[in-house]
Order: structure tokens, then sequence, then C-alpha cells
């Protein structure tokens, strides 16, 4: 039985005001002022609970960041432009875009750095970590300036919380977290008409577990407004597919996979990201989608690792399995995903064989 401060804060509510939905359950573990995951664990590292791709290698970072590099000027190199990340944990991922972009003549100075964090114990540690970036932190993505716009987001997608429908003859049943002799326990509430739910989930039968995340529209649908009308590129890399049901929501503490409910606000929860859903909430821009080992593949990470470990015959053994980890399709080369948002009518962004839906 779980017995986290959360827990018991959860049953109490639970207890007053009924049943919860999956998705407030999953806001409160990762973002509750007091408890939550995000705002109160150390999740990164080995002796954290995951390991994301920019904290493997940074190999990962500096290749996103040439990826941005060239698609800037690849649009004319406009200046000012915002550069943003969504997410940025410790900050690894934009230290090493960053460093990697110092070469790229008027990058630096033309981009001003947006951070998009909900954690305050977050945002201080990457004030420490990105000082010389001299980053400001976002909390209304409308608000952005009305310049073009350069986005980052590694494995931010996958911590948006879910609904998450069962179907039945009749409906869609919701999951939700209610209590049996004291403790959480999952449950089905009320049953949904179709027609209330997304159109893509018309073609499932009864059975059939479909997920989908609120926070994910009002996220995107302004990002992608700005960089069709003003120029930029978004790249969003997360573990998911492209459409697809199935009950995807996970926990994850110390690399281990346990019930959603074991432990509220001491776990990772993430469900993995519908891409298809991504593309269409940013309907405006043009998009490509490729395999994480794929898309790292054809920027070069292999002439990348091969470099780093001549220069430092020591840790050659380490860069060759973090190459590994980060592109063999057993690690996470195909579970990941690359998508590109730009404007219709920019050039393909480096590292994708062509735009559109994957082949299906
Ligand atoms: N991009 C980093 C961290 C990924 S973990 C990496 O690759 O290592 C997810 C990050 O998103 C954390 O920084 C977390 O605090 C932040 N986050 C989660 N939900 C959020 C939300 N709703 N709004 C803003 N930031 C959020």
């Amino acid at each position: 039985m779980a017995d986290t401060p959360l827990a018991a804060l959860l049953a109490a509510r639970i207890t007053q005001e009924g049943p919860m939905r999956l998705s407030d359950f999953m806001a409160e573990c990762l973002l509750h002022p007091d408890y939550g995951y995000y705002t109160q664990s150390e999740p990164f590292g080995a002796q954290g609970d995951f390991i994301t791709a920019p904290e493997i290698s940074q190999m990962f970072g500096e290749l996103l960041g040439l990826t941005l590099a060239q698609a800037w000027l690849d649009q004319g190199a406009p200046s000012p432009f915002t550069l943003l990340e969504l997410g940025p944990g410790r900050g690894t991922l934009m230290a090493d875009l960053w460093r990697a972009t110092a070469k790229v003549p008027g990058f630096h100075a033309a981009a001003r750095l947006y951070l998009f964090e909900a954690s305050p114990r977050l945002r201080a540690l990457q004030a420490e970590t990105l000082v010389a970036a001299q980053p400001r932190w976002c909390d209304d993505l409308n608000a952005l300036p009305q310049v073009p716009l350069f986005v980052i987001a590694n494995e931010f997608f996958d911590a948006l919380p879910v609904r998450q429908f069962t179907r039945r003859e009749a409906g869609w049943a919701e999951t939700e977290v209610g209590l049996k002799d004291g403790a959480l326990t999952l449950g089905q509430g009320r049953l949904y008409p179709p027609a209330l739910l997304p159109q893509a989930w018309a073609r499932s039968v009864p059975g059939d577990v479909a997920e989908w995340a609120p926070q994910m529209v009002p996220l995107l649908a302004p990002l992608a407004a700005r960089i069709a009308d003003q120029g930029g590129l978004a790249l969003i890399l997360d573990y998911g597919a492209w459409a697809g049901f199935g009950d995807t929501v996970q926990a994850l503490r110390a690399h281990r996979p346990e019930p959603i409910l074991q432990s509220p606000g001491l776990a990772d929860l993430t469900a993995h990201v519908d891409f298809a859903a991504l593309a269409e909430a940013a309907a405006p821009c043009a998009f490509a989608y490729e395999t994480q080992g794929a898309f790292l593949k054809a920027l070069g990470i292999e002439t990348r690792a091969a470099r780093l470990a001549a220069g430092s015959p020591d840790a050659a053994a380490d860069i060759k399995a973090a190459l590994h980890r980060l592109t063999a399709p057993q690690e996470m080369g195909s579970l990941f995903k690359a998508l590109a948002l730009f404007p219709e009518g920019a050039p393909l962004p480096p590292g994708f064989a062509r735009k559109g839906p994957p082949d299906v």
C-alpha cells in the first residue's frame, strides 16, 4: 500500500470529493508544490530514477544545437530570435547546445534564451548551469515575442498528464483513481460518447485503451502559430509512436518500473507521446518525423563519436556505449522519435529524410 505523504493527502481528497481522473492524479504526483516528483526529488542521472539522452552524452545536445543553427542559417539568420527549451531538467541539453553553437557566426548574439519550467527547484539548477546564456523563464507561451522561434523539447511531452479511456460497446469509460478499503485503486468512471472524444479514436474496437494529454494543444498551438508566422523550428524528441492505442502510463523509480499507484510523488509518471496528435496540434506548420536512431545517424553522430574518442582514448569505451544507447534499435533508437515543426516552404531541417507522416 502506498504510504507516501502525497498518497495520504490524495486519499483524503478522494474521501471528500470522490474518485479523481487519472490525469489529475498524475498532475498532483508530478507537480504538487510540496510533494510533487519534479518539485521535490532529483530524478536525473545514475543516482536518480531515469537517464535522459542529454545526460547520457554531450553529443545529443551538440547535434540538436547544430540542427537548430543550420535551420536558423537556412531561414536567413534572423536577429533577434527566441531560443526556447521546454522542460530543461538540469539544463544539460541547453548547455551542450549553447557550447556547440558558439562558433556559428551571429547565433549567440541573435538568440534570446527562454526556458519553460514548472519546478522552482529545477529553475534554480538551470540558472546555475546556464548562467553564460542569460536565460529568462517564461510562464506563458502566448506571451513570447513576435520574432522567429527555435524550440527544443526532450522528454517534455511524456511528462504531461493524460486522461485515459477504455472503449466499451456504448462509449469510452474514463480511468479514475478511487479508494478501496482505504487504499488508492484504479477504476473506471463514467462513459463518454465517442463524439466527445478525438476523431482519430473512431477506428477503435471494444477493449482498446486510448490516452490524451489535455495540456498538449494549449502548450503547442501558440508555438506552432509563432513558427508558422515568424519562421523557426521546433525539435521534439520523446518516446512514443505515430497514433495507436494502448495503456502507456508508467511509473519509474530508481530505474525500475513499478505500479503507478505505488509511491505517489516519489516515482516518475509518464505516458507515451502520440506524435500524430502533436503534428495535428501544430497544424499551421509543416512537419517531419524520424526515429531518434535514424535522425542522430543522419546528423553524423557516428563521426562525432569517433572524433571524441580519438581525442580522449580513456573515454572511448564510454563514448561507444553512449552512441549505442542513443541509436541502437533495441535501446533508445527506435522507441524514441524526433518530430520537426517548421513553416511551410522552409527547407527540410537536417536529419530528416522527408516531410509528412511515416508510412504506416
Ligand atoms: N529535458 C530534460 C528533462 C526532462 S524531464 C532532459 O532531457 O533531461 C521533464 C522536464 O519537464 C522537467 O524539467 C520537469 O520539471 C518539466 N516539466 C514537467 N511538466 C511540466 C509542465 N507542465 N510545465 C513546465 N515544465 C514541466
